[in-house]
């Protein structure tokens, strides 16, 4: 008698108890090869003895169910399914703060691969980049837009509310310090320092050449719009401090 055919490859992940289309093995091989042809994949990847020193020196590892070594592993090891998974959650636990990379004795960096993963889930306009990235809106709107991240108003009790009442240790009256420091850039609160028209305009040019913005649109259409307008105002308005000097 003729067994069943079986395989260990699943054609389709998904969460049983989820709305969430089923993920094809296309879309996850085509998520994998983003990763691995990253030019510095082959840099942060050289093998994996599977020892676990990246794990017991991470610092996220001891907080939250996450491994380094469980990453690099199923990178290594080409595991679709468990590289999608893990994409859902766990890497997004890692701090990026390069103490595996520091310590693996084959010179891999977990954090760095961690970093291409993350690349690719916005990229791929994973809800799991969604969710992380939503509450950063706001900074991300103040550094596109100005070129600075933090500026001084936003240190307030609204911005932070889960800061409670340790908020009013920072609290003070801005904008009379901020004029107070001789540098005229420091004089704003509206910015963490004053960024000059034509270098803001040489920032979108960054930002779009090197694929910010599209990656931005993926992950928040609303934002990206509202980056793109302030964008448009600010390239009028250095044409016509141009024309200006044109004309004098
Ligand atoms: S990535 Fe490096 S430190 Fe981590 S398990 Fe593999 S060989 Fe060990
Ligand atoms: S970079 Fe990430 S994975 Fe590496 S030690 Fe830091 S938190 Fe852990």
């Amino acid at each position: 008698m003729a067994h069943a055919q079986s395989s260990r490859i699943q054609e389709y992940i998904g969460d049983p108890v989820s709305d969430s289309p089923e993920i094809g093995r296309d879309t996850m091989e085509e998520i994998f090869q983003d990763i691995q042809s990253d030019i510095r994949f082959d840099h942060e990847l050289n093998g994996c003895l599977n020892c676990g020193i990246c794990t017991a020196t991470c610092p996220a590892a001891h907080y939250y169910d996450f491994s380094p070594r469980e990453i690099v592993q199923l990178l290594w090891t080409e595991n679709l399914e468990g590289i999608y998974d893990a994409m859902q959650e766990k890497i997004w636990a890692c701090a990026q703060c390069y103490t595996c990379a520091a310590r693996c004795p084959f010179q891999n960096s977990p954090g760095g691969l961690i970093m291409l993963m993350r690349e690719a889930a916005i990229k791929h306009g994973m809800e799991s980049a969604k969710n992380v990235l939503r509450p950063f809106s706001r900074v991300m709107l103040k550094l596109i837009s100005t070129g600075n991240q933090l500026s001084p108003d936003m240190i307030n009790a609204d911005g932070f509310p889960d800061w409670g009442p340790n908020i009013s240790k920072v609290d003070a009256p801005l904008e009379i310090l901020r004029k107070a420091i001789p540098m005229p850039t420091l004089n704003t609160t509206a910015t963490a320092w004053e960024v000059n028209l034509t270098t803001s305009v040489e920032l979108y040019t960054i930002w779009e050449e090197s694929g910010v913005l599209d990656q931005l649109e993926t992950i928040d259409e609303n934002l990206y719009d509202v980056i793109l307008d302030i964008m448009d105002e600010k390239r009028e308005d250095l044409e016509d401090w141009e024309d200006e000097q044109d004309d004098d």
